[in-house]
């Protein structure tokens, strides 16, 4: 081997090592570039007054406020809906004020429009000439925040009453920054001055909270709070993973009493949350500004938001608009909490258990599902971020136990009392204590198939509905409307007792392995709920059964009293 070959073989080796190292160095440099940026960028966002968020990619053809010009990525503020790119940021933040959550009125007590320039909503109307808004490809057109009526730039000064706002077709629901403002000003915090403030928001004024788990189902409530706030007063949203439910609802106590809606977005475990604090509301004195509970369901299989009519699980079919349509639509009714106490055996110097049940407690297979779900989610929990992997990984699991009969003999082992009278058990593996129509993630227990009579239920009449199942088979037929569950009775107050063994146990769907005991379920308290009459979907609806609903148009656990024509029984 000559020098001249040497030579070529180290250039070789020194022209590869820098093909591979360059673009390595410049890729760590650009990512620490902008994670520095970004954590810049936060710090300035914490300290805004606006809501800002930053996108790498803008959803829709969108123009910087300050520079007009069309921008790719920035940030966009989800209260006012200002737009701008990264070097115009700081100069939109100073010179452009976000939506006021508290300001005086005009002196006639009116409020006024606030406009803002460009990036109008698509497919939204001119108030004046009814022509398209926003589809020049520049910044133009307004809206205002507050009643999202959109204008053409050229008809803005033909519009008839340019001063007046009248906070558009929300007004009911949204709190007016006079309002906040005349209550701050306040001498004398009392309920009845607000009540007199409340005159100058309009009759039938239902201001409505919303309170969004951002952690349930995929993310969506991130994008939710933002829609809110775009629509509402941002004082109003509230991020539950930023502020508790019991923090929030303090809002309810400068609001007139009986007046206050609270929309929660998440799942059945989020709603419970949520009327846990109220029931510490009324420990506090504070019942008179007890608000009515409705839900957004986020997530799958939220039985107690269907049983309400809101649906089991939302992920976007219908507009947010139109979910602030149907909360002013929604009729108020009561619904049954319920105290489950569970006293482990051998350890009668320290305190029982105790929970709040709104759904259904449960022994057996059904919890054991759900207590090997449990498990195997704290094991991987990205894999179980999707609704449809969830769905499959919760079918996987009630199969396998089919094999796996660990709640056999279950009759043997345990002691069911309804109302202080003991009840003699078939063979069975599993109980189910409900209180509300939907059980198992869209699926009607009570009825079963709906081909046997069976005894009316209501959200509020202070009765549980107890079924008996034979095991995980008997379960999924029961799911699937193949087969009835054993009818044991209703009661006002529940009693078990765990003779021997280990069994899985749960309550709302949080579920645990428990040992001998004796459990006891009593009422607790009834909340005010709004119901929405349009939907309740069953998981598995076929013809058949649409026929039987079209039959009873008011399901028996229907919080309306049943009428002549809803007679089952
Ligand atoms: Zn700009
Ligand atoms: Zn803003
Ligand atoms: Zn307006
Ligand atoms: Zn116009």
């Amino acid at each position: 081997m000559d020098s001249g070959e040497r030579i070529e073989e180290w250039t070789l080796l020194f022209w590869t090592s820098l093909a591979v190292i360059v673009p390595v160095i410049i890729t760590l440099w650009c990512s620490t570039q902008r994670s520095k940026r970004k954590t810049h960028m936060k710090d300035f966002f914490r300290k805004s007054k606006h809501g800002w968020h930053y996108t790498d990619l803008f959803n829709k053809p969108t123009y910087c406020c300050v520079c007009s010009q069309h921008i790719l990525q920035g940030a966009f503020c989800d209260c006012c809906g200002l737009c701008a790119d990264e070097p115009c940021l700081r100069r939109a933040d100073r010179s452009l004020p976000c939506k006021e959550i508290m300001a005086p009125a005009r002196p006639d007590g009116a409020p006024e429009h606030r406009w803002v320039r460009g990036n109008v909503p698509l497919a939204s109307y001119c108030a004046v000439c009814k022509q398209q808004c926003g589809t020049q490809p520049k910044l133009c057109d307004f809206r205002c925040v507050w009643c999202q009526t959109t204008v053409h730039d050229d008809c803005m000064a033909s519009l008839a009453d340019a001063e007046h706002c009248d906070l558009g077709e929300f007004r009911s629901l949204i709190i007016p920054p006079h309002y906040l403002y005349h209550v701050n000003k306040l001498r004398r915090r009392h309920p009845d001055e607000y009540s007199k403030l409340a005159s100058s928001c309009g009759s039938g004024w239902t201001p409505v909270l919303v309170l969004a788990n951002t952690r349930s189902g995929n993310n969506m409530g991130e994008a939710l709070l933002g829609e809110f706030r775009t629509l509402l007063n941002p004082v109003q949203v509230f991020d539950l993973s930023e502020l508790t439910p019991p923090k929030a609802l303090q809002l309810c106590t400068l609001l007139p009493p009986g007046s206050v809606r609270v929309l929660v977005c998440g799942g059945d475990g989020t709603v419970g949350w949520v009327l846990d604090a109220i029931d510490t509301m009324k420990l506090k004195g504070q019942d008179q500004f007890i608000p009515r509970v409705t839900i957004l369901p986020l997530g799958t299989g939220n039985d107690l938001s269907n049983t309400l009519g809101w649906g089991s699980g939302y992920a976007g079919e219908i507009p947010v608009e139109q979910v602030l349509r149907n909360v002013l639509d929604a009729e108020v009714v009561k619904m049954d909490r319920w105290k489950v106490q569970v006293a482990s055996k051998g350890l009668y110097f320290r305190k029982p258990k105790v929970l709040s049940m709104n759904n259904y407690f449960s022994v057996g297979p059904d919890a054991l599902m759900a207590l090997n779900f449990h498990t195997h989610r704290e094991k991987t929990p990205s894999f179980f971020s999707s609704r449809i992997i969830n769905k499959a990984v919760y079918f996987l699991y009630g199969t396998k136990d089919c094999l796996v009969q660990e709640c056999k003999d279950l009759d043997k082992r345990i002691e069911l009392e309804l109302d202080g009278e003991r009840v003699a058990l078939p063979s069975l593996e599993g109980i189910i204590v409900c209180n509300i129509g939907y059980w198992g993630g869209g699926c009607r227990l009570w009825e079963g198939m709906g081909d046997e009579p069976c005894p009316p239920t209501r959200l509020d009449d202070g009765l549980l509905e107890v079924v008996g199942v034979f095991g995980s088979f008997h379960c999924a037929q029961i799911q699937v409307k193949l087969a009835n569950p054993v009818r044991l009775g209703q009661a006002h107050t529940v009693r078990l007792v765990l003779k021997s063994s280990r069994m899985p146990m749960q309550v709302d769907g949080e579920p645990w392995a428990q040992g001998p005991c004796t459990i006891t379920i009593t009422h607790k308290t009834q909340v005010l709920m709004l119901y929405h009459s349009a939907e309740q979907t069953d998981d598995d609806d076929d013809d058949e059964s649409s026929a039987s609903e079209t039959e009873s148009p008011t399901p028996n656990d229907s919080p309306r009293p049943p009428g002549p024509a809803s007679a089952r029984a």
